[in-house]
């Protein structure tokens, strides 16, 4: 597991039977010397040995970068979408999602996201499953280099995404969505009268832990030094509550159990000491990084590495617009991403057309 990569660096087998939509789906397959790349959308025009032009190049493959595509598309944009060699975003890394509006009993994150995708290439979308290896902003088109293949776009969204951090043990990746999770809000649900660990000394561990109370019996909160970097508000309030013990200067060594999280392998970094917890689920809450190595030569960065919007899904480059968790570190949710890929399209569409680019598109066409 690549933790830092683009979408997690988690592959979906679209290939297979699988069961859902997108397996009539197959992305574009691109060969690493292939000579063009460009082989489907109605008018996307492959115009030179490894050339794709494109009015809309959309980076990014989750919520955010498949919504903009579906509006995109409805809009004839006929948008390209380089969607990472793991594609499908956050979610490919949740089981059940039961807070996306419209799936009453829930759904698998993998699903949702392959009919995300399926929807997306419906209308017309041109979805390649290639990470872009750099980009040039200075002029339009913009340019993006992927594999060999160069795109040409007259306007670009960045919905790149963040990935969370993880400790690194193999048992972690093992366990993953088996009781080992990154995301309290997702999964804390699935965690009623447990007892769980959270890991992290930050404000999102104080957070997750606070949070978690709600649904777990007892939360532990365990971070490797016995100073803390979260603030003391929230320091002050986990430590005052009667379901949060607070455990410093430990380190997690491995996390037990064969199918399901059963306990936690832990080592006192003070004295070296061994120890075992028994709990039912880890939520690793040790940070998360916005994934814009690409984009860091041009586009605007905040003090915490994520990307400036201006404007609602501008950026500082114009024609360059900005969706979903890469430039959001407050609500982080499949569903603000789907909006924010909304709202970037519609930008797009409505910058495209004050270029003369494309024509506008018909009010019923969103
Ligand atoms: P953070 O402040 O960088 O804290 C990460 C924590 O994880 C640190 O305590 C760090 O330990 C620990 N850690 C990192 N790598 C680790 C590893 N491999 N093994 C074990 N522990 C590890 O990240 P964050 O908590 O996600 O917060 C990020 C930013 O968002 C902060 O600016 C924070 O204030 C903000 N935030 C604000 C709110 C809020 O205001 N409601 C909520 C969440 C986040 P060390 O301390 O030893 O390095």
């Amino acid at each position: 597991m690549k933790d830092n990569e683009p979408f997690g660096g988690l592959a979906i087998d679209f290939s297979g039977d699988t069961g859902n939509a997108l397996a009539n789906a197959a992305p574009i397959a691109i060969a690493p010397d292939a000579p063009s790349t460009a082989t489907g959308g109605p008018t996307t025009v492959a115009s030179g040995e490894g050339r794709v032009d494109t009015k809309l190049l959309i980076v990014g493959s989750g919520p955010a970068g498949l919504t903009a595509a579906i509006y995109a598309a409805r809009a004839n944009l006929e948008p390209v979408v380089l969607a990472g060699s793991a594609p499908g975003g956050q979610l490919m890394l949740t089981s059940d999602v039961e807070n996306y509006p419209g799936f009453p009993d829930g759904i698998q994150g993998p699903d949702l996201m392959a009919a995300m995708r399926a929807q997306a290439e419906r209308f017309g979308s041109r979805l390649i499953d290639v990470d872009i290896d750099r980009v040039d902003l200075s002029e339009r088109p913009f340019r993006v280099w992927a594999r060999g293949t160069e795109y040409r776009a007259q306007s670009l969204i960045v919905a790149t995404g963040a990935s969370a951090l993880w400790l690194g043990l193999e048992s972690e990746t093992r366990l993953r969505g088996r009781g080992v999770s990154a995301c309290a809000t997702c999964d804390g649900y699935f965690f009623r009268d447990r007892e769980i660990a959270v890991i992290g000394g930050g404000d999102t561990a104080f957070e997750e832990a606070t949070y978690l109370t709600r649904f777990a019996t007892k939360v532990h909160l365990l971070h490797r030094r016995d100073t803390f970097r979260a603030s003391k508000i929230m320091i002050d309030r986990a430590a005052d509550h009667p379901k949060i013990e607070i455990h410093p200067n430990v380190a997690v060594d491995e996390v037990l159990g064969d199918t399901k999280v059963e306990g936690l392998s832990l080592r006192d970094t003070a004295t070296g000491a061994m120890s075992k917890m028994a709990v039912d689920g880890v939520f690793i809450a040790i940070g998360y990084v916005p994934n814009t190595a690409a984009f860091r030569d041009w586009l605007e960065v905040d003090a915490k590495g994520y990307l400036v919007v201006r404007d609602e899904t501008g950026s500082n480059i114009e024609g360059v617009f900005i969706a979903g968790d890469v430039h959001d570190h407050r609500y982080r949710q499949a569903v603000t991403a789907a909006g924010d890929g909304c709202k970037a399209a519609i930008d797009a569409e409505r910058w495209l057309e004050a270029q003369g680019i494309t024509e506008a598109a018909t009010a019923t066409a969103w």
